[in-house]
């Protein structure tokens, strides 16, 4: 049977080959290119009875004649010299209004940068930023498109039959100009790498500090699993913490490095968050707990000098108050997340709405979590885009703030670190003081480089000096 690709897809790895399954599987034809061709033949024989559905193309130039004009075209390699290239290699066989998608996690200003470029020749850029990893891939990612609106419209029907679903609709969204799809996927990391970090907070305050098992943690995280916690990070903690090493028959973690690697999407997401003054010390902590976990030999001589409290050494903190030190966390974590949405959208000029970003991560991507579903209704009447001051979650935060008071407190007189829990707490504590302690800082700026302040009572009247001698 022959058959016309409506899209393509270039680069067979763990993503674009599942990518590529999951829209033929939903009906669509494709032609599939990668550079090695005994991989495209290997995957499209694989393939089974989908099969049919895909093209496999051995050149650039195949690939490009095999698909219906306007050409459509998937780009699933590696961020940064792997896309450019291959948009240099495709620029002169294309022709104006075909549309090229990237969708890998490139960097959001090279997606901005190659909307602009690609613009000029008539062609229609889209930035796609998909998360669920190979398993999203094929059966249901959650995927953030910025760029080109045309290019939207045109693939949307083909996004929509692949995408995760919640309660029926699909989890995709259009949300902005350039790069506006790939910046709202490095969030979407930079708040995977907060969740997973307070998740893991939590886990050596119950570990080293109440000295418990494995499989006692795995019920307590299965049991919360079941409750305003429920998230897929939650119940894949729940399998992790299960999990017995076949080698040893130990408990997985325990045959596990304590050193977690990172690709870079957290320390983007906090780069920008500075950038625009819109900082998230949640995602910040994570990265840095992250970071200071390749130190080894740091954290083996800190420990020598300056011991570790001995198991039990937390007191009695009980699983409900972990469970809802962990909520409000959470809550805390998504709220700074959204700020810097909102912010970078203004800045931006992007059209995201807040809601819609949370509802496409109810379902599909790492993050989704069945509070996000009430995070999407939240944030249609947040206050000030915090989703922290929106009534449901204010009342949410009333009830858990005692809890995560309680742990972070604990962990502190104990010596355990909860750098991304206690920093959520700061900066939520910094957001509810009407009165802070700014006004020594100008002071102190003035006398010792006469920067000057505003009074109190002469508003809008910057510059005053304080009548400091010497
Ligand atoms: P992968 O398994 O390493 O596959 C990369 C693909 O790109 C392979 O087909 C490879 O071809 C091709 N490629 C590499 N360098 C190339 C170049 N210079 N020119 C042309 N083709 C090149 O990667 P992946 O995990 O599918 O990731 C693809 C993109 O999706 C990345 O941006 C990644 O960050 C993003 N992503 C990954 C995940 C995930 O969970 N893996 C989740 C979301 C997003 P060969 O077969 O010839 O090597």
């Amino acid at each position: 049977m022959t058959v016309t690709p409506e899209i393509g897809v270039i680069g067979l790895g763990t993503m674009g080959a599942n990518l590529a399954l999951n829209i033929a599987e939903a009906g669509h034809p494709i032609a599939v290119f990668n550079r090695t061709p005994e991989k495209t033949f290997a995957f499209a024989e694989s393939a089974g009875a989908l099969s049919e559905r895909i093209v496999p193309t051995e050149s650039l130039e195949a690939f490009v004649a095999a698909l219906a004009s306007p050409r459509r075209i998937l780009l699933m390699v590696p961020a940064g010299d792997a896309v450019e290239e291959q948009i240099a290699a495709l620029r002169p066989l294309l022709d104006a209004g075909d549309i090229l998608i990237d969708g890998g996690n490139s960097d959001w200003q090279d997606s901005t940068r190659r909307h602009a470029e690609l613009g000029r020749d008539g062609l229609h850029f889209l930035g796609l930023g998909v998360s669920g990893g190979a398993e999203g891939a094929r059966h249901g990612p959650s995927m953030m498109a910025g760029g080109s609106e045309r290019a939207y419209e045109a693939v949307a029907p083909i996004l929509r039959d692949i995408a995760a679903r919640f309660d029926g609709e699909p989890c995709v969204a259009y949300l902005g100009s350039g790069g506006a799809g790939h910046f709202v996927k490095t969030v979407h990391n930079g708040i995977e790498y907060a969740d997973m970090q307070m998740i893991a907070e939590v886990y050596g305050l119950m570990r080293d500090g109440q000295g418990r098992a494995m499989p006692d943690m795995a019920g307590v995280f299965a049991r919360w699993n079941a409750g305003p916690l429920e998230s897929y990070l939650i119940e894949i903690t729940v399998e992790v913490l299960g999990t017995s090493d076949p080698e040893t028959g130990k408990p997985i973690l325990s045959v596990i490095a304590d050193r977690a690697g990172q690709k870079g999407t957290g320390r983007w997401t906090v780069m920008d968050a500075q950038r625009r003054a819109a900082p998230l010390p949640a995602v910040e902590a994570a990265v840095t707990a992250r970071v200071l976990s390749g130190e080894g030999a740091w954290r083996s001589k800190g420990a020598q000098l300056f011991p570790d409290p001995a198991a039990g050494a937390i007191g009695p903190l009980s699983d409900e108050q972990l469970e809802q030190a962990l909520l409000a966390g959470k809550i805390l974590a998504y709220s700074q997340g959204f700020a810097l949405l909102a912010k970078a959208a203004r800045e931006e000029e992007w059209s995201m709405s807040l809601p819609d970003v949370a509802r496409i991560w109810r379902a599909g991507c790492i993050i989704r979590s069945g509070l996000l579903d009430d995070m999407a209704t939240a944030l249609e009447s947040a206050e000030m885009d915090l989703l922290a001051f929106a009534p449901a979650f204010s009342e949410r935060l009333t009830q858990t703030l005692p809890a995560l008071r309680a742990t972070v407190a604990a962990a502190t007189l104990s010596g355990l670190p909860a750098p991304a829990l206690s920093s959520a707490l700061g900066h939520f504590d910094l957001l509810r003081q009407a009165r802070g302690t700014a006004d020594l800082i100008q002071g102190l700026r003035d006398r010792f480089g006469a920067h000057g302040f505003e009074r109190l009572d002469r508003p809008g009247e910057p510059g005053q000096h304080g009548p400091w001698t010497g």
